[in-house]
């Protein structure tokens, strides 16, 4: 089968002579029909996220239909569509008790049923690929299988928000116009009275105007973005604000845009060694709620396709290159390089 092909850190192949996997128990093959990259794709080609064997095929942003199931399947039967979630916990340890998949304690572990796919596991961005059974979600009527690609960033979003614990009627910023932040902000809006969406680059920012943002503020274009994003907000601080930047002046910003008494939850920064620089009292005598948060625990995606499928999440709009999975080089380059404002490239493998 075709597939991406990272033989060591630093480099790929697209290479068409790799076995179609078998599914084992408990695992469903898939055939890819939609997959994505995004920034985190950066860190296991170029060997910087823990827990990549190479070897390696990546791919965690995909969807496609079931071919065939492995032994004790019993949820899924071929010609399903389904999109994936890829933290699959061990189930047993503590967190993964409670559904939260995404902080097992035995991340990495086969022995004990973990599986991060693309990560850990051989990924989407193939013609086909083996998963656990329980990473999947069928697809509702109204998803695609484009948009059903989202799946696993519809969780992450929706997830940040909910640690928000927006209330209707609330002011909200979110931070980082990325693919992720372009959904939170969809999110956000369902229940906030007014979102206001924060980033350094003007496309970006113009879609998220499309999706429903009621302002902006382009960080570069002001002396004074925390006063910006106040000014926007109608004079006052935000009640929530959720960021997905991953930098360390974006996260001080979402601290520093809140009122008293406020939340923030920063979920861009998931590697590297960002610092956040802020005065404590900030935070001490702001009363401020400040949380992490990282991908999703089990089964957040279920509601994000509800919310696809009404046509309350839009994310059509975040794809802004399409390629057959052949040609992945130059699908590669266009979003590293960002060329023609690109969000999110997407990659078919039964394209020609
Ligand atoms: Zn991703
Ligand atoms: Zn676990």
């Amino acid at each position: 089968m075709l597939a991406v092909w990272i033989p060591e850190p630093g480099r790929f192949e697209v290479r068409d002579d790799l076995p179609v996997p078998e599914p084992r128990a408990g695992e469903v093959l898939v055939r890819v029909t939609a997959s994505m990259v995004c920034a985190t794709d950066r860190k296991v080609l170029e060997g910087r996220f823990a827990g990549v064997r190479y070897p390696h095929v990546p791919g965690h942003e995909w969807a496609g239909v079931v071919e065939a199931t492995g032994p004790g399947v019993v949820g899924f039967r071929r010609g399903d569509r389904v999109g994936v979630e890829v933290h699959v916990g061990c189930g047993q340890c503590p967190p993964c008790r409670e559904g939260l998949y995404n902080l097992c304690e035995h991340y990495g572990d086969p022995a004990w049923g973990h599986a991060h796919i693309g990560f850990t596991i051989p990924g989407g961005l193939a013609e086909y690929a083996a998963v656990p059974e329980r990473s999947l979600h069928r697809l509702p009527e109204g998803v695609d299988d484009e948009a059903g690609a989202f799946t696993d960033n519809v969780g992450v979003a929706l997830w940040a928000v909910e640690r928000a614990g927006l209330r209707p009627g609330e002011r909200v910023a979110v931070v980082g116009p990325g693919a992720i932040g372009l959904i939170a902000l969809q999110v956000a809006r369902l229940t906030a009275g007014r979102v206001v969406l924060v980033g350094t680059r003007p496309d970006r920012l113009r879609k998220g105007l499309e999706l429903g943002a009621d302002a902006v503020v382009d960080v570069r274009q002001e002396a004074d973005p925390e006063a910006a994003v106040r000014r926007e907000l109608g004079g006052r601080g935000a009640d929530a604000a959720v960021e997905f930047a991953g930098t360390a002046q974006a996260a001080s910003l979402a601290v520093g845009v809140v009122r008293r008494g406020g939340r923030v939850v920063l979920a861009g920064a998931t590697g590297g060694d960002a610092r956040l620089d802020v005065e404590l009292p900030r935070i001490v005598r702001g009363h401020l709620d400040v949380l992490g948060s990282v991908a999703n625990p089990r089964g957040v995606s279920e509601r994000g396709l509800e919310l696809m499928a009404a046509g309350r999440v839009r994310v059509a709009p975040l794809v802004t290159h399409r390629f057959p999975l052949r040609r992945f080089a130059e699908a590669w380059e266009t979003f590293v390089q960002r060329r023609d404002g690109a969000i999110r490239v997407l990659l078919r493998p039964d394209a020609a």
